[in-house]
């Protein structure tokens, strides 16, 4: 059998699909029913319509995302439409129950203009306490997060844009950490001016990285204020247009301490590997095969490069996975009103921190028993680790009670408790 049989087969063997609702209340009786639906469930609806809040309290809602697409920038497919991109909403959904026990109904809408998307997402705000926007192309991505950020008082997050900025954020800090260098003083090149890349530089910059220290390339070169003037670059990409000359992917690696791909696969060659500055950071992320791959890379140097890719098969795995359902978890049980930089913040460090504990057998094991232990072969922790959950998810809450977005009161050390449970 292929992958591509096996594939199919586990889709389409019944039932098709890999997702089902299920109901959580007793409903073998007539007098279940009656409570269940008409007319019992009118008490509920009476105390939901005096307070909305209580929505929260007799339905699914507190624990229920929304992830919503139209199908224009599906994994590597591309502009694939609505109706293919299901079965990738569905999967996000396995995903969300399987690390973090949140429920989601997949939402694929048949809208590529942008007002129409944002309208039909904004109405839906009764039926989710948060929204997970998937695979939305850029630029329009940006404009509609944005728009729905602003409008609904639920959390609404771009995970293409946050996940990857988030998860390689923990492995630079803790790149940066084994390698003694300062946030301020990086030259961070980047290859790819599109979702992933302007929301990675642009959390890279609420960490600590200088904006002006930012060289952003795309597929004609890098982002120049000459090319801005020329009005060759979208308002987006324009953010992080620099006073340099023209030049290429290349000449932007020359002396970079860290190298962000969010591009293409195969773009980047040995030569432009060794022409960065000593003891660089390579996190090349592009899917399914990176900018360069992890053993190329760490061989054009001597010793002294950390390399993360988003391969499962090499050390350092930048995978969103760890991020989303977490960052989820924590939002909705603060009832976070968003999903803000300071609980981005809390979930990069305390990745990162994760990744400097000693690593658990367990986890060793599933790994086939790979030395993990923090350094350049180990900066971000692996998915599979179960204290993933105990560990972000109570920093994502934290972040958002002090920073004033959270609507409920947490006990943090009992709440860590009860998830380590
Ligand atoms: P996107 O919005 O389509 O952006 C792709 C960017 O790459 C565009 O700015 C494009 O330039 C640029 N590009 C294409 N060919 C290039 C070249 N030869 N040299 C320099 N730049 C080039 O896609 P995205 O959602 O940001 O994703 C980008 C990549 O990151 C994909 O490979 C995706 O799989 C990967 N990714 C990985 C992770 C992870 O966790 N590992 C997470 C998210 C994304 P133009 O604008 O000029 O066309
Ligand atoms: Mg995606």
């Amino acid at each position: 059998m292929t992958q591509k049989d096996d594939a199919l087969e586990y889709h389409r063997s019944a039932p098709p699909g890999k997702i089902e609702i299920a109901t959580t209340k007793s409903t073998t009786t007539q007098r279940d029913l009656s409570l269940a639906y008409s007319p019992g469930v009118a008490w509920p609806c009476g105390e939901i319509e005096e307070n909305p809040d209580d929505a929260y309290t007799y339905t699914a809602r507190g624990n229920l995302v929304g992830v919503v697409s139209n199908g224009t920038a599906v994994l590597g497919l591309g502009d694939i439409g609505a109706a293919a991109s299901k079965p990738v909403m569905e999967g996000k959904g396995v995903l969300f129950k399987r690390f973090a026990d949140i429920d989601v109904f997949d939402v694929e809408l048949d809208l590529e203009e942008p007002d129409a998307f944002v309208e039909a997402v904004a109405a839906m705000e009764p039926t989710f306490g948060g929204i997970n926007l998937e695979d939305i192309a850029a630029p329009d991505c940006f404009t509609i997060e944005k728009r729905l950020r602003d409008r609904m008082n639920i959390p609404v997050f771009h995970d293409d844009q946050h996940g990857t900025a988030i998860i390689s954020g923990a492995a630079l800090l803790n790149a940066i950490e084994l390698l003694g260098k300062d946030l301020a003083d990086l030259e961070v090149t980047f290859a790819g001016a599109g979702a992933a890349a302007i929301a990675t530089a642009r959390f890279y910059v609420s960490l600590g990285v200088s904006r002006e220290n930012v060289t952003m390339v795309d597929v004609d070169g890098i982002l120049t204020t000459a090319r801005a003037e020329a009005g060759d670059l979208d308002p987006y990409s324009r953010e992080f247009a620099r006073d340099v000359p023209d030049g290429d992917l290349a000449d932007a690696m020359i002396g970079a301490d860290v190298f962000v791909g969010l591009s293409v696969g195969g773009i980047v060659d040995k030569v432009m590997v060794r022409s960065m500055a000593d003891d660089p950071i390579l996190f090349a992320m592009a899917n399914p095969d990176p900018e360069i791959g992890y053993e190329e890379a760490k061989a054009a140097r001597e010793d002294d490069v950390i390399v993360a890719t988003g391969r499962s098969d090499f050390p350092n795995q930048v995978n969103n996975v760890l991020g989303f359902p977490f960052i989820f978890r924590g939002a909705l049980d603060a009832r976070a009103s968003k999903i803000n930089e300071e609980m981005k913040i809390a979930a990069a460090r305390a990745l990162a921190d994760l990744a400097r504990q000693d690593v658990p057998d367990a986890v060793r094991k599933a790994y086939g028993d790979q030395p993990l232990q923090f350094g350049p072969e180990y900066v971000i922790p692996k998915p599979v680790d179960p204290r993933v959950l105990f560990e972000v998810v109570p920093a994502v809450a934290k972040a958002a009670i002090d920073s004033g977005v959270a609507r409920r009161e947490i006990d943090l050390e009992t709440y860590r408790e009860e998830l380590e449970a």
